[in-house]
């Protein structure tokens, strides 16, 4: 029987690969990209990206520019494999991704270039291109980021060819100022609480001034979390207020700062049990104290 919150302690190395893949070098003319240490102008060599100012060389591999020290994968180079099983079962992670994509998609500018922070293995990009909600959901618009290699490599090869995927520290991203029209993230905040600040401000810069940027979290009201975030695979989480967020934006000076509960649904549930916990989360969701206890929260503002 599978565990109702299970996260299975079962740990594969994934196996980094001795000789590279070089792909064809990327396309830089109209590219985002700059030294994440410096933020100047980055000039592509066969493997590598070489800043033109500090001259700090950052290595291309699986066709991934690698733009943060890999000893930084932290816990997730060890999970990359099996992390997809740590997660919801598959009735529920399609519940999921359809419910936040349907969020998400409002927010889809209809042009310029959009970012995910934290990216992972690619599977909520995976779903929406699969699901396929909009003509604007052109892969070659959309940029994953994650600081574990091993999660991107998995996503290369989920994900369309056109979709750009880098590794990068989310404290100093590669960007250029005001480079995307959307930036979102899901479930990344509880992973970086010890800078959150940080994180927020590099998310708030590479915005476009027009730009929106979309963050959905769990919410610690919900007393779910607190067996969750007994596995492993959360050891080093520690979940954000939405209070707190709501802060850190109004102080960065964000505009039309809105927020929302979202959702009831257990990671695992039985199958026969899905209805009954849909039809839950429906009401729940418009009971005004109950759904401040919902198992997430979404917030989203704009820049200028
Ligand atoms: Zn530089």
């Amino acid at each position: 029987m599978e565990p109702l919150f299970g996260c299975r302690r079962k740990v594969k190395m994934i196996q980094f690969a001795q000789t590279p893949v070089i792909e064809a070098p990327m396309e830089f003319e109209h590219s985002p990209f700059c030294c994440p240490s410096c933020h100047a102008d980055l000039q592509p060599q066969a493997d590598r990206l070489i800043c033109v100012n500090c001259r700090i060389p950052y290595p291309i591999q699986q066709g991934i520019p690698l733009f943060a020290a890999e000893q930084d994968d932290g816990i997730f180079k060890d999970y990359a494999t099996d992390y997809d099983d740590h997660r919801a079962s598959d009735l529920v992670s399609i519940h999921l991704n359809e419910r936040r994509w349907q969020m998400l998609i409002d927010h889809i500018p209809p042009d310029g270039p959009i970012l995910e922070l934290g990216c992972g293995t690619g599977t909520f990009l995976e779903y929406g291109f699969q699901r396929n909600f909009t003509s604007a959901l052109n892969p070659q618009r959309f940029y994953g980021i994650d600081l574990s290699p091993a999660m991107l490599f998995l996503a290369r090869k989920r994900l369309p060819g056109s979709l750009t995927l880098t590794q990068a520290d989310g404290a100093t991203l590669p960007f250029r100022d005001n480079s995307f029209s959307l930036v979102f993230s899901q479930l990344l905040l509880h992973h970086i609480h010890s800078h959150l600040d940080v994180h927020l401000r590099e998310m708030f810069r590479v915005l476009q001034p027009s730009g929106t940027l979309w963050v959905l979290d769990s919410n610690p009201r919900n007393p779910l979390w607190w067996f969750i975030m007994r596995q492993e695979c959360e050891k080093d989480a520690k979940q954000i207020p939405l209070s707190l967020l709501l802060g850190h934006l109004d102080r960065m000076g964000a505009r039309q700062i809105q927020f929302r509960y979202h959702g009831t649904m257990p990671q695992r549930i039985p199958h026969f049990l899905y209805p009954l916990m849909r039809g839950i989360e429906q009401i729940w969701e418009r009971v005004p104290v109950l759904s401040t206890f919902s198992t997430h929260y979404l917030a989203t503002c704009s820049k200028g």
